[in-house]
Order: structure tokens, then C-alpha cells, then sequence
């Protein structure tokens, strides 16, 4: 099997309805699509990214009414944040119902849900009428795919149709929160929605305590190694004195000093903007990696505000 690329939302809902898997356009990133009430459907999704049965899946929807489909209640709170940032990268993690299958959750009592803002993503929830299980559309623990071809590259003979929505326009992932059933907001992961203009509408949100016991029962699958590229990342301070610079891919949010030093330089965003940046981290991250002469990646971190919090997760986790 090698899957095609294709724009034909009919067919790619006639494989969801067929218990397939379809590779879907987000403004995320590039994600994995089965139809999300159907085990058999969601078990392929594991398989062909190699992915552990404990980290969990998020369900996307077309509409705010399915959700409650899938949840027994939404806490207050939910709803404002629904209202506001959906469609969009903010995903809620809520009291799931009986009918979302257990390997979706990974065991869990919550479901993450999402309706996301991409208008072929949109065509597929409506023409199949289902909700979508869809992690990111690349190998477990790998770097995330922000172009159809980024999907082919790690997933072609093991999905079976990858539809071309062109490239995602934010470029990390949502936005995880938490919502507890008195209201209360854990943020599980930074992403798409700046924790900001979330604390705008909703108030403080707290962050996990990863140690606790509860931190890992709210989200099994925050694993502190993941986005990783073949080449050794390091996050360095600077990147003045880098030892052998000739092979060092550098990754630097803003325009770097004498970059003709390096074997290759990646500025995610010429004016330093955040969202530019987190839009070509992923892109970037892939090119570095695929130049013979890069041994090793040196990135320096953001400012941590607005988007900057993504990218800067995503590069510490490239990191470990
Ligand atoms: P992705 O790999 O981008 O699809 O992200 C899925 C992530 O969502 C998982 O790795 C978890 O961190 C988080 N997640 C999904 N479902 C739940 C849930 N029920 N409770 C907590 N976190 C969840
Ligand atoms: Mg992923």
C-alpha cells in the first residue's frame, strides 16, 4: 500500500466510514484520521505511528453540538472558552461518555476534544458525520508534519490516503487544557492558543505538577522526549563559541551573526514574530535534519510569551 495524495474529501470520508485511515490538513499540524467510535479503526492509528497504547488521542468534531455526544457533562467554564477559541488550536479535555472506546483515553475517564479551523479538515467532520481520532500524522516521537509530503515521507505505506489541505498555518499543535469538574484549568500542554489570551478569557490557569501522581493521571501521554530529529539537539544560550561550527545546524528564531560559519542556518521568522516562527519550526527542524553536513542541532529558546511557550516545549523535548 502507498497511499496517494489527493483533494477528494468524498473519498477520504468513504475510507473514515470504512474503518481506513486518512491523513487530514489542520492548522496545526498534519494529523492521522479514524473514524474515533470505532476500536478497530483506532487501534490502526497506534499501529501505523508505532504509538504506545498510553498516550491518548484527540477527538475533532465539526460542530460544538457532538460534543455533547461524547462528554457526561461540561463544566462551567467550558463553554466561554468553546465559544471563544473554536474553531481553533485549543483542545479541552473533559468527562468522557461510555461510547468513546477506552483506547482513544488510554484508560482514562477524559476525552480531548477539538473542532479544528481548517476548511478541508471542516468538509471531512461534515461529509463522514463522524468524529476523528487524529494524532499527528508522523512516526511516534518523531517531528511533526506541517505538508502532505511531510506525511508521506514516515507514513505512505502504512496509511491509506493522505488529503492535501497545502501547508498548516500555525505549525504546532493545539493547545491542551485540563478542565476540572468545579471549572478549574490545567494547562497540559502550551500549543496554537497563547496560555494569555486564555487566562483573558478564563482567568488563571495552573499549571501540572509532573511529579504528582495526579499530574500523570491527567496526561499519560506528556512525554518529555518527543519532536525529535535524527541529529542531536542542544539548546544552547548563544550562539557565539559553538565548538565545530561547520557541523552545527543552527535553529534560531531571529537572524544569527556571521551565518556563513555554520553548515546551515534556519531563522523561523526574518522580524523575530513568534507566530511566524512556530509556523516553520517544524519544516525547519526537517530540513536541518535531512543535510548531510549537520552532525548537530544548537537552538536557542524564545521569549517565553504568546507562542514562544510552544515553540519553546516543542525544542526542549526535541532536546532530551
Ligand atoms: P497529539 O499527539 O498531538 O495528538 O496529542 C495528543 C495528546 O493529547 C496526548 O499526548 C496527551 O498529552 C493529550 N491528551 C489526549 N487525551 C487526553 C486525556 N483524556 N487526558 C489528558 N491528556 C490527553
Ligand atoms: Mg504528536
Amino acid at each position: 500500500m502507498s497511499a496517494s495524495i489527493t483533494t477528494d474529501v468524498v473519498r477520504a470520508a468513504e475510507v473514515i466510514r470504512l474503518g481506513g485511515l486518512v491523513a487530514i490538513p489542520t492548522e496545526t499540524v498534519y494529523g492521522l484520521a479514524a473514524h474515533a467510535l470505532d476500536p478497530q479503526a483506532v487501534a490502526r492509528i497506534f499501529e501505523a505511528k508505532n504509538r504506545p497504547h498510553f498516550d491518548p488521542l484527540i477527538v475533532h468534531v465539526a460542530r460544538r453540538e457532538q460534543v455533547e455526544g461524547l462528554v457526561t457533562r461540561i463544566p462551567e467554564g467550558a463553554e466561554a472558552l468553546m465559544e471563544r477559541f473554536w474553531p481553533g488550536p485549543l483542545t479541552l479535555v473533559l468527562p468522557k461518555r461510555e461510547c468513546v472506546p477506552d483506547l482513544v483515553t488510554a484508560g482514562l475517564p477524559s476525552v480531548a476534544i477539538r473542532i479544528p479551523d481548517h476548511p478541508v479538515a471542516q468538509d471531512l467532520l461534515r461529509t463522514s458525520g463522524l468524529p476523528l481520532a487524529a494524532p499527528s500524522a508522523n512516526l511516534f516521537g518523531r517531528v511533526s508534519p506541517t505538508t502532505p509530503q511531510h506525511v508521506a515521507e514516515q507514513l505512505a505505506d502504512r496509511i491509506d490516503l493522505i488529503l492535501d489541505g497545502g501547508p498548516c498555518r500555525v505549525g504546532v499543535e493545539s493547545t491542551i487544557l485540563h478542565v476540572g469538574d468545579d471549572g478549574r484549568l490545567t494547562m497540559l500542554r502550551p500549543g496554537g492558543v497563547p496560555l494569555e489570551s486564555i487566562e483573558a478569557v478564563a482567568g488563571l490557569v495552573a499549571m501540572p505538577d509532573r511529579a504528582s501522581h495526579e499530574g500523570a493521571q491527567l496526561a499519560p501521554g506528556m512525554l518529555p522526549s518527543h519532536y525529535a530529529p535524527r541529529a542531536l539537539v542542544t539548546i544552547v544560550d548563544s550562539f557565539e563559541g559553538l565548538a565545530d561550527p561547520g557541523e552545527v545546524g543552527v535553529l534560531s528564531l531571529e537572524p544569527v551573526r556571521e551565518p556563513g560559519r555554520f553548515a546551515a542556518v534556519e531563522v523561523l521568522s526574518a522580524a523575530g514574530d513568534l507566530a511566524e516562527g512556530a509556523s516553520n519550526l517544524f519544516a525547519a527542524m526537517r530540513r536541518l535534519d535531512a543535510m548531510a553536513d549537520v552532525r548537530r542541532i544548537a537552538a536557542r529558546l524564545c521569549p517565553e510569551r504568546g507562542l514562544g511557550r510552544a515553540i519553546n516545549d516543542r525544542l526542549r523535548r526535541a532536546a532530551k
